[in-house]
């Protein structure tokens, strides 16, 4: 049976950024560049000024101070958007405010603070030098250089950017389209009418958030009942997606039949089985077109933490992220935690600073393990019991957090 870091070595390696699609920038929030883009224009366009007060030509301030102002005549005004249309003369100044262009003949701004106005005149308090609070032209940025590279992930800040220089499309990785089919004939759709021995189906919803959350589309598939024709059709279907997502029917039982499903889509086995707990049974395999084709456990809680290891660092490496796994945190627990003897434990934990808080239960039976859940303490099989003041590397940031399942 494989461990952990090679079972997740295994899909990572197979998923590589998708494809390129340009969309709208306000769409491109959270996707990563896929081609560069460079500078339409010059940052700032033109000389303007960093600040409201008065542009002069430097020259005519010598020697200026609180004590011995200099006396300049107003010829006009310089505002954002409406430049002054008159060019400045010696022993003149015009009105600027921030971000007007600076007037031809003028090469720097006294800002209003060290200056005192006299209806058409105005005493300069302090001596400025050629270029004092004047953005240059092209000073940020000269048209056709390199604004924003490939690869990087847009944020508010990048928007920012594109923005100022007119990019209204951008060109990203397309978001993995991921098909989600949970299996189970106890399994009913919230708002059915349940039996006595049926149960609200619960993985769609949370496998679907998680998808979401890691950047990725669900497209939920009906739910798949335990019969080897109704399962081969879903996951036939499944397969026109760029991952497959089953839970349920990947154990040994008599109706754990998406092994059969996946043999019968051609979807080639890579692995079934890694030893860790829970999760034990998950499944990965390749199908006819590169689509990755994972069977996780039906249980909800072993759903969530195969999910987080196995389909997480993929989605987001489709995506084109080029640090697919979350960050690496340092964290002590705040109780004891002794690991199985053959499998690898994940148990899920609430961190609160650099402490990591257990669950109240490992069982993976109990779905109450998965609220409030940022962090997933790895117990590597054998080992413990690992106490409060064993330093212990968890990968998180808000979310779960988890030791390197690679590397
Ligand atoms: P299985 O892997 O199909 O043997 O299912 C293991 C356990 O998880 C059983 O108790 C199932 O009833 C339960 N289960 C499977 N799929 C779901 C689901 N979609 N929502 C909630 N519970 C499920
Ligand atoms: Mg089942």
């Amino acid at each position: 049976m494989l461990e952990l870091r090679d079972a997740c070595a295994l899909v990572t390696e197979r998923a590589a950024a998708l494809p390129a699609e340009r969309v709208p920038l306000d769409e491109a929030l959270g996707r990563y560049l896929a081609a560069p883009i460079d500078a339409r224009r010059d940052d700032p366009a033109f000389d303007n000024s960093a600040m409201d007060g008065w542009a002069v030509r430097a020259e005519d301030t010598t020697g200026a101070g609180p004590d011995s102002p200099v006396t300049l005549r107003v010829v006009g005004e310089s505002r954002a958007g409406v430049a002054a249309g008159v060019a400045l003369a010696a022993g003149q100044t015009i009105r600027i405010f921030t971000g007007a262009m600076l007037p031809d003949g003028a090469d720097a701004v006294v800002m209003q603070e060290d200056t005192r106005r006299d209806s058409d005149a105005v005493e300069i308090l302090e001596a400025a030098h050629p270029g004092k609070h004047v953005r240059r032209r092209a000073e940020v940025v000269r048209e056709g250089q390199p604004l924003l590279p490939a690869g990087l992930e847009i944020r508010a800040g990048e928007i920012a950017v594109a923005a100022s220089q007119g990019h209204a499309v951008l060109t990203v990785h397309r978001r993995p389209r991921v098909a989600i089919l949970s299996t189970g004939d106890e399994l009913r759709d919230l708002g059915a009418p349940l039996s006595a021995e049926s149960i609200y189906d619960s993985n769609t919803h949370a496998i679907a958030a998680a998808v979401r959350e890691a950047g990725g589309v669900p497209q939920i598939l009906p739910l798949g009942a335990d019969t080897q024709p109704r399962l081969d059709a879903l996951v036939a279907d499944g397969l026109r997606a760029d991952v497959l997502l089953t839970t349920g029917g990947v154990s040994v039982g008599d109706y754990d039949l998406v092994h059969g499903a996946f043999a019968a889509a051609g979807i080639e086995e890579v692995f079934w089985k890694v030893k860790i707990k829970p999760g034990k049974p998950v499944r990965f395999g390749v199908g006819p077109n590169g689509v990755l084709a994972l069977g996780l456990p039906g249980n909800p809680v072993s759903a969530m933490v195969t999910f987080e290891v196995f389909v997480r660092p993929a989605l987001r490496r489709m995506l084109g992220d080029p640090l697919p796994h979350r960050p690496l945190l340092r964290v002590r627990l705040a109780r004891p935690l002794t690991a199985p003897a053959t499998r690898t434990e994940l148990y899920r934990a609430r961190l609160e600073g650099d402490v990591a808080h257990p669950a109240a239960t490992g069982s993976s039976a109990d779905l109450s393990s998965l609220v409030g859940v940022d962090a997933f303490v790895i117990l590597p099989a054998g080992t413990g019991p690992l106490e409060g003041a064993d330093a212990l590397d968890v990968r998180g940031g808000r979310g779960v957090a988890t030791s390197p399942w690679e590397a």
